[in-house]
């Protein structure tokens, strides 16, 4: 027998909880079917920046609704997400850095915002003491900060079951087909039917849409973290490379997060990825570069995890371009964590309404 529900999301990431949590709070009955468990995938593993700092200009607003949900995250999921806000920075190495950084303050302005703001050398230092003294300048967004990810994917998906969500877990959709405005969904625990189906697959979620007859060209990518022993306390805000890749934060206890570009290899078959070490030696020297008191620092694990890149580096959200009741959230580029909380409004908005008062028409699924 099938079970029925008004609205079926597919994957149980930050996306599928946070969209069927929203969708559950506006009093429609939600199944959400995860092929592993809940926060397994890139959700749960990855460098839980909050940033909207050095956002494209298509995600600012999307980015901006967001932080603020994160202001109120206990409020919206009974839980405080481990979210601190500790600013982010950018930093410019030379004169060229700096440039690039005045241009991009100009160009965030002439749009309207104001949440990122430009720091000359003395004010550079301040922020970041034991930055190495060639450095020349900084982009800083106060208000942004990190969260725990694995900890806020799993305060999502408590408050998608406390909303009266049915999660299956080890449960994966795998045959897609609408006859008479109903979805009929195959999965690995049975039938599913539901009248809207809402894909939060991540980097299989192309595959969902490639069976909805509209085919993406997703990229899978890799992603890769190092973490380090305590170390003693020396740098508040999260601190973003400019002209090399890294994203670098002081955990509470003193551990040190390196992240920021570097990529391992993806195998979405067998769902696992591994770290390239050569990669991550070089992420090693640059962290050493910019903080010489990492030149001390231990490496105590690394990890990959697997993210979906689309080749514009934004993500798709939106209503299917080929079947009705269908919308789809993913692709998010290795930068959707901070956008968790705004993508389940929106998809609850989509669902509801069939509209968003978030401009989302750059992240149609048609734009390829
Ligand atoms: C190492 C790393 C560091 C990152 N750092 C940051 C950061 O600092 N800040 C930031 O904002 N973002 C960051 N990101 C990106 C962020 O983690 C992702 O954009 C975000 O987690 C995507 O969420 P999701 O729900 O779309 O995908 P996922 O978390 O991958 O969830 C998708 C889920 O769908 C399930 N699924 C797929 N197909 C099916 C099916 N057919 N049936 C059932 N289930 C299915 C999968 O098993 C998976 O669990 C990072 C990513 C990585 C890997």
């Amino acid at each position: 027998m099938s079970t029925t529900a008004d609205v079926l999301v597919v994957g149980g990431g930050i996306q599928g909880c946070s969209s069927a949590l929203q969708i559950a709070r506006r009093g429609l009955k939600v199944a959400l079917v995860e092929k592993n468990t809940a926060g397994r995938h890139a959700s749960g593993v990855n460098a839980g920046g909050v940033r909207r700092l050095l956002r494209a200009a298509p995600e600012i607003p999307l980015s901006i609704a967001s932080m603020r949900l994160w202001h109120e995250i206990e409020a919206l999921v009974g839980d405080d997400c481990g979210f601190k806000v500790s600013g982010q920075i950018a930093v410019a190495e030379d004169e060229e850095g700096l440039k690039a950084l005045e241009a991009r303050a100009a160009e965030v302005q002439a749009l309207g915002f104001t949440h990122e703001e430009l720091v000359g050398r003395n004010e550079l230092f301040e922020i970041l003491p034991a930055l190495s003294r060639h450095c020349v300048g900084g982009l800083v967004a106060r208000d942004d900060g990190f969260a725990s990810p694995y900890h806020t994917t799993m305060a999502f998906r408590r408050a998608a079951i406390a909303a009266g969500v049915d999660l299956r877990e080890e449960c994966r959709a795998t045959g897609f087909a609408r006859k008479g405005g109903v979805w009929r969904v195959e999965t690995s625990q049975g039938p599913i039917e539901a009248s809207t189906l809402v894909n939060c697959g991540g980097a299989w979620g192309g595959a969902v849409a490639a069976a909805l007859g509209e085919p993406v060209p997703l990229e899978p990518i890799a992603p890769m973290m190092m973490v380090t022993s305590r170390m003693p306390e020396f740098v508040t805000p999260v601190v973003i490379g400019l002209q090399r890749k890294l994203s670098f934060k002081q955990m509470p206890n003193g551990t040190v997060l390196i992240g920021g570009g570097h990529r391992g290899v993806p195998d979405t078959a067998r769902e696992l990825s591994s770290v390239d070490f050569q990669k991550l030696v070089v992420s090693a020297r640059t962290v050493a570069d910019l903080f010489p008191i990492m030149r001390d620092a231990q490496i105590v694990r690394a990890w990959s995890g697997i993210e979906s890149r689309m080749p514009d580096d934004l993500p798709v959200i939106g209503p299917s371009s080929t079947e009705e009741g269908a919308y789809h959230a993913f692709g998010f580029s290795a930068h959707g964590f901070q956008l968790g909380p705004i993508i389940g409004a929106i998809m609850a908005d989509l669902v509801t309404t069939g509209r968003s008062a978030l401009p989302i028409e750059p992240f149609r699924l048609t734009r390829f």
